[in-house]
């Protein structure tokens, strides 16, 4: 049979430890046989990170903004232990934060939902993804612990050197202080991700904060998506026949527990990192959970939402058998290849995306899994296999369908 054929390379981040094992036979068991894969290829791998200073990292997001796809394998963020196992020279910065900062991006991440794995919340039939703003609030704050009595004050100045200036408190004894900001360019681009990316999906777009509360800080983040959505993107979604609300954050967590999913609920940076971390761990594993950063511009990076997976690595080091679930790495490469086929008019390879993740799924609910898998699933005959043999039961099941 012929191979499918490609017209622009996917962005190939490559990376490390098991996943970097895993992608390799991804690519060798699941994709060399039927594609005529094209990618233009960039170890992410930290040894190269090290010898490049970070160079390519730089030059995968840029390519990435050149080509509008990239799949990437997870990778390292160095930490003190990283520095002497690897010997580096720099403790580098995390890749995605760089590719997320270079793509101006918001990060998708959504459960593989399967028969036999079945979320904690029974009624969520569709997963539902999480979109997280990725910048600024608590995680770019200024703190200072309050010692005893005294005022506490915001203060903005101007660049005229206009004065803006506000009681916090009126201290009468010990206690604490935090500064927060966040600015209205990321605020927009958030938004406008958000909704190209419902438009992308078809699903209805949720977004939720605590307005009622945070009359200044919180109500400025419902009013830009509201304008956006107003001047931008009203009509686009009554086309599609979609459709954005805004409630209040405690709303939205009531809601979410009686829906069926199938939409997206936007959130600010700390409440999407609780609220992602929620829904992931109520569909099962972390192996099971999709990722995509999405530029306002409408450029995607697909990822697994876990790690390299380094204690299985180390067992794989030492000549041990690993059971490493590589559903999720599977899934960015199929959410590439799609999109990569949408993009280029070829539908061929979309719908060799959609009977990899097929088989996928189907060897799942055949009973063949990963370990971490056997221990939450509610399927009677299961078989746990290797790292390996799940890879090879995917390719049976590939086969069949080709
Ligand atoms: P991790 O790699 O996600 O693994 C944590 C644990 O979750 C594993 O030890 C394993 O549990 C389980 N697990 C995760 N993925 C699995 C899979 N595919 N199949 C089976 N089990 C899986 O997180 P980590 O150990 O905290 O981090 C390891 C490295 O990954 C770090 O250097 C970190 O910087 C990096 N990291 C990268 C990314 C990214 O590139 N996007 C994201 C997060 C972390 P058991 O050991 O109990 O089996
Ligand atoms: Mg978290």
């Amino acid at each position: 049979m012929a191979k499918i054929q490609m017209k622009t390379p996917l962005v190939e981040m490559d990376g490390d430890e098991m996943t970097r094992i895993l992608w390799q036979m991804i690519k060798d068991e699941l994709l060399l046989p039927y594609i005529d894969l094209k990618t233009e290829y960039y170890d992410l791998g930290l040894e190269h990170r090290n010898e490049t200073n970070d160079q390519v990292t730089i030059d995968s997001a840029e390519a990435t903004k050149k080509y509008g796809v990239a799949v990437k394998c997870a990778t390292i963020t160095p930490n003190a232990a990283r520095m002497t196992e690897y010997n580096l020279k720099e403790m580098w910065k995390s890749p995605n934060g760089t590719i997320r900062a270079a793509l101006d991006g918001t990060v998708f991440r959504a459960p593989i939902q399967v028969k036999g794995i079945e979320p904690c919340v029974k009624n969520w039939e569709k997963p539902i993804t999480l979109a997280r703003h990725a910048y600024g609030d608590v995680y770019k704050n200024t703190e200072i612990k309050v010692p005893g009595a005294g005022k506490a004050e915001l203060v903005f100045t101007g660049e005229d050197g206009s004065e803006i200036r506000k009681t916090i408190q009126e201290f009468t004894g010990p206690g604490i202080i935090q500064g927060i900001h966040n600015v209205d360019k990321s605020i927009e681009s958030f938004a406008r991700a958000c909704f190209s990316f419902a438009l992308d999906t078809k699903q209805d777009l949720w977004f939720a904060t605590k307005d009622t509360i945070s009359k200044i800080y919180d109500h400025n983040f419902k009013d830009i998506f509201q304008d956006i959505f107003d001047k931008e993107y009203k009509e686009k979604f009554d086309a599609a026949g979609i459709e954005y609300f805004y409630t209040l954050i405690d709303d939205a967590v009531a809601r979410v527990m009686k829906a069926k999913g199938g939409f997206i609920w936007a959130c600010k940076n700390y409440d999407g990192d609780v609220m992602s971390d929620m829904v992931s761990s109520a569909c099962g594993s972390l192996a099971m959970m999709t990722s995509v950063l999405v530029s306002p511009d409408g450029v995607y990076e697909y990822e697994a939402a876990h790690g390299t997976v380094q204690r299985h690595y180390y067992k794989h080091l030492s000549g041990e058998e690993t059971s490493t679930n590589s559903v999720a790495t599977i899934f960015a490469w199929s959410g590439a290849l799609r999109k990569r086929g949408e993009l280029d008019s070829l539908p061929e390879l979309c719908s060799f995306a959609d009977k990899l993740e097929k088989a996928t799924l189907g060897t799942i609910e055949s009973g063949k899994m990963t370990k971490d898998l056997t221990q939450i699933t509610s399927l009677k005959e299961v078989t746990a296999l290797n790292s390996e043999q799940f890879i090879k039961a995917i390719r049976e099941n590939l086969e069949s369908m080709m």
